[in-house]
């Protein structure tokens, strides 16, 4: 499930975003703080990053000529990518300007489990369906969030290279 508040427009390089997300994250998805807010957003920048690397633009290309399930999977890796690049971003931002703590990044982890499609799913239907998958579990969303803050290798990130997603 795509959230509506917030999202990236590839076609003006823009990130949309309604702030009353902000609330959202606190009161739906019970991760409060402006770090997870943070994340959010950097997450969608790194959809801006796919795109201007051409990414997006191969995914969109490819996906065309696949099943919807395999189309899925792929919307999958490139969102575990954006979140890997979320979690770069962090990790610069750290080492150049050393705002982040613990509690920081605890609170990103919260957002992106908060915003798995299994914990989405599950909210809206009691029930999950892992080939309507369009942007990981939280277990995936978090562990590729941390890898990017934990390595700050942008080759790390080869989440469609990776057998293990
Ligand atoms: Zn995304």
């Amino acid at each position: 499930m795509p959230l509506r508040d917030l999202f990236y427009c590839p076609a003006d390089n823009q990130i949309y975003i309604d702030l009353s997300f902000a609330n959202e994250l606190k009161d739906r998805f019970k991760a409060p703080g402006e770090f997870a807010l943070a994340y959010v957003v950097a997450h969608e920048v790194g959809h801006h990053v796919q795109n201007i690397m051409g990414i997006s633009g191969k995914v969109q290309q490819q996906k065309q000529r696949l099943s919807k399930e395999e189309a899925n999977e792929l919307s999958v890796r490139l969102e575990l990518q954006a979140d890997f690049y979320a979690g770069l971003w962090a990790h610069y931002t750290q080492n150049m300007k050393g705002v982040i703590d613990a509690a920081d990044i605890d609170a990103a982890m919260k957002a992106a489990s908060a915003i798995g499609d299994d914990r989405l799913q599950m909210e809206a239907q009691g029930y999950t369906v892992p080939d309507a998958f369009t942007h990981g579990t939280s277990e995936q969303r978090t562990r590729w969030f941390r890898k990017g803050w934990d390595t700050g290798d942008i080759k790390q990130g080869d989440t469609f290279g990776a057998r293990k997603l």
